[in-house]
């Protein structure tokens, strides 16, 4: 803008200063004219005085009448070019005065030739030659030759003076122009550095632009990303909710951790019970380390400190002694061990492998998982452990007499939609009472546990084992038949009547048990009922001398023993 308005005022003063000086130059040109012009007057007028003597002298000396007419032709000329002379002298008051001292002694002069004339015609010729010549010698000429002189020297100056102003007016107009062309090429130049500079800035400027678009699309796909995985995340919550159990909860994890975690693979590992080894549940991808998949807790850093193993920025990345030292071809394989923390106790660890180090983000988020894996897997042990406690015996770890009357209603209607039989066993230890009082209390638990082993050995996955109460258990035998669960409680009675009870060192006594069968049908579809027709054989079994099976009838309802005692 600067530059801008700088130039058009550079162009403004150049063209008024070329108006100006053509104008001064113009009119020192005039002036300088104007005196060679004076100067020229001057010379004619000299000349016509000069050519009228002639004429007049030559009509005296030879009375040619041509030379007369010469004469009179010249004096009218005299009159005019001394009046022209002192018109054109009217810009010079001075030399005007000499002008108008001349005319008026050319004046005088004709005046005197023309009184020569009449001297002629009155005889006189000589005396007029006379008069001529003293007027043309050097005592009369004198005056107009000095007038003339100074005239012309007076012009000369002027000439010289005007030459010299128009050759100052036009160095100074060159000098000018030249300042203003070097004014103008800076500005020039300076105009294409700004524009180079502006140019230079504005490419920055989109550089710049196009970083922060970019850092912002980027940052955008990052959120993005991260949202993607927190929905992820949120949906791998829900899935572990409603899970019923861990081993649910490790089926479910490897795809989920595969999808969640891009590019990587890895297992998880669970501390076991008696805490004494962790041992792989699950894995995803390939691992490019190789790791143990059983090992102590104190072999990984992550469990024994408590915390994510390697820390992104910890420098020397001393490395977990599951993971195998062997030769590798991927030695820009990395790993990351997150241990599962849930209420304080360590349940595991997430051990996570890559190629190349992680991103930041990616290291967050291995860490968010690990944290709500810990949680998570944490809930569904706590919910185990209660379901445990709920359904089984703590004791002998068969099922409880709830469970069982929940399973044996929905047993009984499931055979009866398949049109299939089921079989329910009522057992009780023989004179158990008496076996307690013999061995003690704990010797009697003994034998609870042992005999609760061989119910669990004898019965099929599908059946259901429960202690109903004190010495007495129930066996749950679906789509059984008759004779097959009498051959059932046969190798149960003669295994108990085998059994060797061991308790402290020491071999106890051996045991029997008796059991009441019931089948349905024939007896009617109620658990309770059943459960009734079993205890009524068991009861009979007791009153037939022990150590005995019996099988149940169609129940009397009128006749239902109140305890198998
Ligand atoms: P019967 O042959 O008629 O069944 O005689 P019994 O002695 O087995 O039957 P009784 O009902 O008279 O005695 C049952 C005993 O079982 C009484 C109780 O001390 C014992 N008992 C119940 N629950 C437990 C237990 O959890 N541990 C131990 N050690 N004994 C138990
Ligand atoms: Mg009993
Ligand atoms: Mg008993």
């Amino acid at each position: 803008m600067i530059i801008a308005s700088a130039a058009i005022a550079l162009v403004l003063g150049l063209a008024a200063t070329v108006a100006i000086n053509a104008h001064s130059y113009r009119e020192y040109n005039d002036w300088t004219r104007h005196s060679y012009l004076v100067e020229q007057q001057l010379l004619k007028t000299s000349l016509a005085l000069r050519s009228a003597e002639s004429a007049l002298r030559g009509y005296l000396l030879t009375k040619d009448a041509g030379q007369l007419d010469v004469f009179f032709a010249q004096l009218p000329r005299i009159d005019k070019l001394s009046a022209g002379l002192v018109r054109m002298t009217a810009d010079n008051p001075p030399q005007q005065a000499r002008a108008k001292e001349l005319r008026d002694t050319l004046q005088s002069r004709v005046k005197r030739m023309r009184n020569m004339l009449t001297q002629v015609h009155r005889g006189d010729r000589d005396g007029a030659l006379q008069l001529l010549h003293d007027q043309i010698s050097e005592q009369v000429e004198r005056p107009i030759a000095s007038q003339t002189r100074v005239m012309h020297a007076v012009e000369q100056q002027l000439l010289r003076e005007r030459e010299a102003r128009r050759n100052q007016s036009a160095m100074l107009a060159t000098w000018f122009t030249l300042a203003c062309l070097l004014f103008g090429l800076t500005l020039v130049i300076s105009a294409v550095i700004l524009v180079i500079r502006e140019q230079r800035i504005r490419l920055r400027a989109d550089d710049e632009l196009a970083t922060a678009y970019t850092q912002l699309a980027q940052s955008l796909e990052e959120s993005r990303g991260m949202a993607d995985r927190m929905q992820r995340l949120h949906m791998l919550n829900e899935s572990l909710q409603s899970c019923r159990s861990i081993d649910e909860a490790l089926r479910i994890l490897p795809p989920s951790l595969e999808d969640m975690l891009p590019d990587t693979s890895g297992m998880v590992v669970l501390i076991n019970a008696s805490r004494n080894l962790a041992e792989k549940a699950a894995e995803w991808g390939v691992l490019w380390l190789d790791s143990e998949t059983v090992f102590a807790p104190d072999d990984c850093l992550a469990l024994r400190r408590g915390q994510p193993h390697p820390a992104p920025d910890a420098r020397v990345k001393a490395r977990c002694a599951h993971l195998e030292t062997g030769q590798t071809n991927h030695t820009d394989a990395t790993w990351l061990c997150i241990p599962l923390l849930a209420q304080g106790e360590t349940l595991g660890v997430l051990h996570i492998q890559r190629l190349g180090s992680m991103r930041p983000e990616e290291y967050d988020l291995a860490v968010t998982l690990g944290e709500q894996l810990g949680l998570m897997l944490g809930n569904l042990k706590l919910q185990e452990t209660l379901r445990i406690q709920s359904i089984r015996d703590p004791l002998t770890g068969l099922f409880n007499r709830r469970y069982l009357e929940v399973s044996l209603s929905r047993e009984l209607l499931r055979s009866r939609r398949h049109e299939r039989s089921l079989a329910l066993m009522m057992l009780d230890m023989d004179h158990f009472k008496r076996f307690n009082d013999t061995h003690g209390h704990d010797a009697g638990d003994e034998l609870l546990l042992q005999f609760s082993a061989l119910l669990r050995d004898a019965i099929r996955a599908e059946d259901i084992a429960c202690r109903y109460g004190g010495e007495e258990f129930v066996l749950i035998l679906p789509e059984t038949d008759r004779e097959s669960a009498l051959k059932r409680a046969e190798e149960i009675r003669l295994a108990v009547a085998a059994m060797k009870v061991k308790h402290q060192g020491k071999l106890l006594g051996n045991l029997t048990v008796s059991i009441g069968l019931a089948m349905q049908p024939p007896t009617g579809g109620e658990p309770e009922a059943l459960l009734h027709a079993a205890d009524q054989a068991l009861y009979q079994a007791k009153r037939a001398g022990r150590n005995r099976i019996e099988i149940a009838t169609v129940p009397d309802p009128g006749s239902m023993p109140k305890d198998t005692d």
